[in-house]
């Protein structure tokens, strides 16, 4: 499914979900979405991939990330010292670029907040410490934007006028590109064809926000995604996806299917996220429980939109109960 002046450079990443697709975008001007981990790996293999194309670092024009995770911003600081390229990403990825060590010491600081108002046991805390630290060393450096996007912005981009959707859900900052002449749609991970996103615990992207509820944001974005129908869609990870309503309609059945499942252990009991995760997710890792503690705080979260779960606090924990 070769779309003309569209590349895709798969990179390796250290990290369990394999390599990110990284997009090279021919024609004026020579854009790169997404950089790869900050990796000599990942490095080399993204000078590979341009150099199959007929390119060099130097010769990119414009950068534009798609979200601040380190597997797609990690090596922004290399790139675009290298080429000297505008970098563009939205207004929400901005402080990760910025200050990185800053942002992401906020954001743990809330995850752990999260986490102990869930009854999460401190040594969960103490791994998911260790893993954001360990991450952190595939991250990027201080750098600032030349362009901030927004919802509904239009980013030139290889010769093609490409529409920003704001896509929040997997991350807060997450944009998609749409190409609407051709239906081209560059979903970084917002899709994946064979993985279900994980909606990731978050700060409010504003301060004094409540905590955003990902997982009913993301089936929101989902949808709208769906309701473009594009020809074709470039991912972040893994292959394009041909059919997005066909995805997006098994997606979302698959989240009120788990939804479906979770309301089913509450009985008439008091459940709090911890002993939630550990029913569903008692085999997965200490050093994983983050992304099981989010994956379960999601489908509460869509529960209580249904109406079929209320909080309850109890000595600074809280707990849920069935409506
Ligand atoms: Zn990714």
């Amino acid at each position: 499914m070769a779309v003309p002046g569209i590349h895709q450079i798969p990179v390796p990443t250290p990290f369990y979900v394999g390599p990110v697709n990284l997009y090279l975008l021919e024609g004026d001007p020579l854009t790169l979405i997404d950089c790869g981990p900050a990796t000599d790996e990942a490095f080399e293999a993204l000078n590979a991939g341009l150099a199959a194309a007929g390119h060099r670092l130097a010769d990119l024009e414009q950068v534009v990330i798609t979200h601040h995770h380190t597997d797609h911003v990690g090596l922004v600081n290399r790139v675009i010292a290298e080429s000297q390229a505008t970098l563009l990403a939205h207004e929400y990825t901005r402080p990760y670029l910025k200050d990185p060590e800053q942002k992401r010491e906020f954001d743990l600081a809330f995850y752990i907040e999260v986490c102990r108002e869930g009854g999460v046991p401190p040594r969960i805390l103490q791994s998911i410490g260790n893993m954001t630290r360990w991450i952190e060393q595939f991250g990027n450096r201080p750098i600032d934007i030349d362009r901030v996007l927004h919802e509904g912005d239009m980013i030139q981009a290889g010769d093609i006028a490409w529409q920003v959707y704001h896509t929040p859900g997997h991350a807060g900052d997450l944009i998609c590109l749409f190409d609407a002449s051709r239906g081209v749609l560059l979903a970084s991970d917002h899709l994946i064809l064979k993985i279900s996103s994980n909606p990731l615990i978050e700060p409010a992207p504003v301060p004094d926000q409540r905590r955003p509820q990902r997982l009913v944001e993301y089936i929101t974005h989902l949808q709208r995604m769906a309701v473009l129908d594009p020809s074709i869609t470039f991912s972040g990870h893994g292959e394009p996806i041909a059919d997005v309503p066909a995805l997006v309609e098994e997606r979302v059945a698959f989240h009120h299917q788990r939804a479906d499942k979770i309301v089913g252990y509450f009985d008439d009991r008091l459940c709090n996220l911890w002993q939630v995760t550990e029913r569903m997710f008692a085999h997965v890792g200490d050093d994983q429980k983050f992304l099981a503690l989010s994956e379960v705080l999601g489908h509460i979260d869509l529960l209580e939109t249904r109406g079929q779960l209320q909080r309850v606090y109890q000595d600074g924990v809280v707990y849920w109960q069935r409506c």
